[in-house]
């Protein structure tokens, strides 16, 4: 019987680490035609990616990647450079790829108890199950700076702060307004250690432990999703600069959000959005589940928070907009699923004072739960 995910699944995680490690081919002198093909193989969940013809190919080539899922799991599709379901996968080798193979448990979770932490190898990830069809994900709030990772070099290393503070305040909030309460995951490894919001070559720059705490992480948002039939996935962030407005991302850029209710309701805008799971189920018109008084930057709106895309804020305008990361486009519906996704990038104004951080917790709780009770 599977218990819980520690035995297997760590051994599985960082066997691929290293499988991925081995797999950064080194080019040796040459002419272009003889580079051999950078392909970066890794997993989300547990199991294994067997490739056949083994060892380095060249741009041209085919090559054939089979997923081997772990006891208690499943192989789901392939992301990364590809989206695929087959399995396995034959395709044609270009100068770098990364495939991502994406496995799910198959059992429900119950071995998880509500409201109690679990956590990954030295405590650099938590998960706090819940029981309700929403996920938190945390991936930029951790402090922890551990002298067995070295620091990233390339990429954003700029810590979300008290996004973690957010997330638990939020958790603990939804039991006031709503029974039960969402499952939360947390990263608490600083970004300078670990970006838990990219792919993982570039969130755990080659280094094995960052990655098995990168699976670690992404392992615990799917063991959450599995618990849920149709629900709602958060990842929740902190913009670095001082906006006005809670910002929700889509995967839509602020160009997409310019359009009119009438081009965001004729299908296409949706197909790429990260809700498009709701999109197609519900008759509600997409331009309303995105920004209308039901949509949850109507929701905040309505409990005093601005947003966009809300109502008020059909658009970012100008200012920089976060429009969803790695996180938002694998855990969201729009490559499949019947979870949706959006990310949240909270203002500083309602993170660095408590009063104030409570104040929005409780509101974003509130409009969560709403938002959770009315579409799902
Ligand atoms: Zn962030």
């Amino acid at each position: 019987m599977r218990s819980a995910m520690r035995p297997h699944s760590a051994a599985a995680a960082l066997a691929l680490a290293l499988l991925a490690l081995a797999g950064a081919a080194c080019s040796d002198a040459g002419g272009p035609e003889k580079e051999p093909a950078r392909v970066f193989v890794f997993a989300i969940g547990a199991g294994a990616v067997e490739r056949s013809p083994g060892g380095e190919g060249r741009p041209g080539e085919a090559l054939t990647l089979t997923a081997v899922p772990a006891d208690g799991w499943r192989f789901e599709r392939w992301s990364g450079s590809l989206s695929a379901t087959a399995n396995p996968l034959t395709f044609t080798l270009g100068m770098k790829q990364t495939c991502i193979a994406v496995f799910r448990p198959i059992d429900n979770g119950s071995q998880y108890v509500p409201g109690a932490s679990h956590f990954g190898r030295n405590r650099y990830t938590e998960y706090i199950p819940g029981d309700r069809p929403l996920v938190i994900s945390v991936p930029h709030g951790g402090e922890l700076k551990p002298a067995e990772i070295p620091d990233r070099v390339n990429g954003e290393t700029t810590q979300d702060g008290f996004v973690i503070e957010l997330g638990r305040e939020v958790a603990g909030a939804y039991g006031a307004s709503f029974q039960g309460r969402p499952h939360l995951v947390l990263c608490h490894l600083h970004r300078e250690k670990l970006d838990a919001n990219r792919e993982p070559g570039e969130g755990a720059a080659g280094d094995p432990f960052a990655l098995l705490a990168w699976n670690e992480f992404q392992e615990f948002i799917l063991v959450a999703k599995a618990t849920v039939e149709r629900g709602l996935y958060l990842d929740l962030h902190g913009q670095s600069d001082d906006e006005a407005r809670q910002q929700l991302g889509y995967l839509l850029s602020a160009q997409d959000l310019r359009s009119t209710d009438a081009e965001l309701d004729q299908g296409a805008l949706a197909a790429g959005s990260s809700i498009r799971h709701l999109a197609q189920a519900s008759a509600v018109p997409f331009s309303r589940l995105l920004r209308g008084p039901g949509s949850l930057g109507g929701l905040l709106e309505k409990l005093g928070y601005e947003a966009v895309p809300s109502p008020q804020w059909p658009h970012p305008g100008a200012v920089p907009y976060y429009d969803g990361g790695y996180n938002t486009q694998v855990h969201g519906s729009r490559d499949g699923g019947t979870v949706d996704g959006i990310q949240l990038e909270a203002t500083r104004k309602v993170r660095f004072d408590a009063v104030a951080r409570g104040h929005f917790a409780d509101a974003l709780a509130r409009a969560l739960g709403e938002f959770v009770s009315t579409w799902y």
